[in-house]
């Protein structure tokens, strides 16, 4: 049993903390006032700095012209992981989530510690030809072209409540892919979250265009 004393948090935290105490398993006390203080008084424009600038934003890479935003850094950054997966999945502590399914490759690592915190399954996205069961596919845009996507056929029950995991938005054609793909298997598609949106790709607007809420937590101007 986890025995937690809060001393003066918000009541948003301590409904957190009762309905999702996996949010707190492995939380010192420091590190949950400091996720409570940002729920109450830290300004979003704080938060927002200090994911940012865990991004690493690496130049023409894989090509020339493309700004590549690197969440390595971010992830091997303790403290702005937790901070990350802890306001990407704020909005669903105590709603009922059946699964989490994460885009290959980054939005299984993100995805999964969501899925952790959500009390979820995990339901992995990945390129044409890696699943070993069966499974359905979905072809979506790439800036050149297109490519195909699968999951396994039986990963989601029809009706199951999913959220979709990615660690980026640009032109959205992964993530409208992915939508399709789980609503192709009778999934009720609850959000799609990103930790980084380039909203001049217009990827975000796309997706509330198919009628799911986008959650992402900085934004990049440019591409
Ligand atoms: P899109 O289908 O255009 O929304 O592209 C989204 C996918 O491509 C995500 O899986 C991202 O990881 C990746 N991606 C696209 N643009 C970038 C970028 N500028 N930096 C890092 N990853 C990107």
């Amino acid at each position: 049993m986890v025995t937690v004393i809060v001393r003066s948090v918000s009541d948003e935290a301590i409904q957190t903390c009762f309905f999702a105490p996996g949010l707190l398993r492995f939380a010192r006390n420091d590190e949950f006032l400091a996720v409570t203080a940002k729920q109450g008084n830290e300004s979003a424009m704080t938060f927002d700095l200090d994911i940012k600038n865990t991004v690493r934003t690496i130049p023409d890479y894989p090509k020339p012209g493309i700004l590549f935003r690197d969440i390595t850094t971010l992830l091997a950054d303790a403290r702005a992981f937790r901070r990350a997966v802890d306001e990407l999945v704020h909005p669903w502590a105590g709603s009922k989530i059946d699964k989490v399914a994460g885009i290959e490759a980054r939005g299984f690592i993100l995805g999964g510690a969501v899925a952790h915190q959500l009390s979820a399954g995990f339901v992995p996205i990945r390129k044409k030809g890696k699943l070993p069961h069966k499974t359905v596919s979905m072809s979506y845009a790439l800036e050149y072209g297109t490519d195909e996507m699968e999951m396994h056929v039986d990963a989601v029950q029809p009706g199951e409540r999913v959220i979709l995991v990615d660690d980026l938005i640009a032109t959205g054609g992964t993530a409208e892919g992915a939508v399709k793909l789980l609503r192709q298997i009778g999934a009720t598609v609850v959000a799609a979250c990103f930790i980084i949106d380039l909203p001049d790709l217009g990827g975000a607007a796309k997706l509330r265009a198919l009628d799911v809420p986008v959650r992402a937590l900085i934004a990049f101007e440019g591409h």
